[in-house]
């Protein structure tokens, strides 16, 4: 399929789901569609004096939440239609996690290893010049995030371009998230897409009925995992999920992968990539030549976190594992899903799993809109509170808690704390919600199917609360 299909098949998943629900045409129609896409080129000079012209976008899909949110990417291929399928896989992102967003991505078409620092920091500011000057962009509107390609270093860039431009801005910070913790981020933020896959997995597997389906024991420790894209979404996935038991028995980047039937060790193998500049050649495990062989690799959960369109109707039906958690945004296609369903591999749709990214950036915008630190206000009242009652516990039983075990009960709630439980319980009520749904339809549907429903339900009942389309 031509690069232009993947706003396409956003829409032909919506419309599979859209079959099931009682909402009228019309707002249906309005749900789907991208209210918005700014364009914009600009030039910018190189460090060796020459100017070169950049290409950019930012998609606002649905504004029936404000702001509208949503990562920038810098990549070689970055398109319209991508920022637009992106955007709109937001938006049922954000309902599905009940971030109370409307979806929005935003894109520079230039391969960033090609670039200085100061040549990135000169492109990101004056994208983030561009987006300002066309009311794309402020902590009411719009508020970017990283993606492919990005990072805290960029976002940290556009909120000082934004505070010196909107100097009366007392939000100012709240104009992008996943910013450097010093310069108003959050504690967990780099990390949450990654650890927010490994909540939702767990949950998935500690759920009896959907395991027998995919013909796996219950929970999560001993599966055999493959991890695709060791960046920011599959490096913290492959960390977690490590750390609740799984297995990596296969780990791919851009010039290939490794297999190793007993697990690879992700910080060994991480060390290696650093000192050689290659994952491959890895002492004891198998080398692949591309990453795409990884992705038929016999294991329980695979995880693709590169790209999109990386499953398709050619290598679907090698696929051996049994569940795929899509870390990336839109790596299955819609050909693919129905290959898969067929076959009864269950797929974790992005829309849900790596939901975990705009959820933390959700809790950073409110800790930038309130100035205060998440924990702050009530974590030393709670300690001194949890140690009155250790106290009272003590001499009441003539007992003493072993001091790691005092501190464990005594210790309150700070920001990491209070960020990844919020982060988990979003999640896992994600999953559940999906699952009701999918039980609803007696097993019917997929589980991207039944996340779509979701959230077209609580987009169109938002619409029925505004009193627009009732
Ligand atoms: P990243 O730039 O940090 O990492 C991407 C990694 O994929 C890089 O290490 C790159 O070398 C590798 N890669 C590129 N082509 C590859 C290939 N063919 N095979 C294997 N590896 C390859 O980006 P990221 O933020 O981790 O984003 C990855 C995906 O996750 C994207 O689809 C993005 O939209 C999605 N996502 C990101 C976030 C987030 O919070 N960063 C949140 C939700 C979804």
């Amino acid at each position: 399929m031509s690069p232009a299909g993947f706003f396409a098949s956003v829409n032909a998943a919506f419309d599979r789901a859209a079959r099931y629900t009682t909402h009228a045409p019309d707002l249906l129609a309005h749900i789907q569609t991208c209210n918005a896409v700014f364009r914009v080129s600009f030039p910018i000079r190189r460090d060796d004096g020459s100017l070169e012209v950049v290409e950019g976008w930012r998609a606002q899909h649905s504004h029936h939440k404000s702001p509208t949110k949503g990562g920038i990417r810098f990549a070689p291929g970055v398109h319209e239609d991508e920022v637009m399928a992106l955007a709109a896989l937001m938006t049922y992102k954000c309902a599905i996690a009940d971030v109370p967003f409307g979806g929005a991505k935003g894109g520079i078409r230039i391969d960033p290893g090609r670039y200085t620092v100061t040549e990135l920091e000169r492109i990101t500011r004056r994208y983030a010049f561009e987006l300002i000057r066309k009311n794309f962009i402020g902590p009411g509107l719009d508020v970017p995030a990283p993606d492919y390609g990005t990072s805290s270093r960029e976002m940290a860039w556009i909120a000082d371009t934004f505070a010196q431009l909107r100097p009366e801005e007392l939000n100012a910070l709240a104009c992008v998230t996943a910013k450097p913790v010093g310069q108003g981020g959050i504690r967990g933020r780099t990390e949450a897409t990654g650890r927010g896959l490994a909540f939702g997995v767990s949950e998935a597997c500690r759920d009896l009925s959907f395991m027998a389906r995919v013909g796996l024991s219950s929970g999560l420790a001993g599966k055999r995992i493959v991890v695709q894209g060791l960046g920011n979404v599959g490096y913290h996935a492959a960390k977690f999920l490590s750390q609740g038991g799984a297995v990596l028995v296969g780990l791919a980047e851009r010039e290939g992968a490794l297999h190793h039937p007993d697990g690879l060790e992700l910080e060994a193998v991480m060390a290696h990539r650093t000192a050689t500049g290659s994952l491959l050649g890895f002492p004891g495990a198998t080398d692949l030549n591309t990453s795409a062989a990884a992705l038929e690799l016999p294991c329980d959960l695979l995880v693709p976190a590169a790209l999109e369109r990386q499953i398709t109707e050619s290598n679907a039906a090698r696929i051996q594992a049994r569940i795929i958690a899509e870390g990336a945004n839109g790596p299955t296609t819609p050909e693919a899903d129905e290959i898969l369903f067929v076959r009864g591999i269950q797929v974790l749709p992005d829309i849900f799993i790596n939901a975990g990214g705009v959820t933390v950036s959700y809790f950073e915008w409110l800790k930038n809109l309130s100035h205060v630190r998440f924990g702050r206000m009530e974590k030393r009242f709670e300690e001194d509170a949890f140690a009155r009652l250790v106290r009272a516990i003590e001499a009441s039983t003539g007992t003493t808690f072993p001091d790691q075990e005092r501190g464990r009960l005594v210790h309150g709630a700070n920001e990491e704390d209070i960020v990844n439980s919020g982060l988990q319980e979003t999640m896992v009520t994600a999953w559940h919600e999906i699952r009701r749904t999918q039980d609803r339809l007696q097993g019917q549907v997929d589980l991207r199917t039944a996340a779509f429903i979701s959230a077209i339900d609580k987009i169109a009942r938002s619409y029925g609360d505004l009193g627009i389309f009732p």
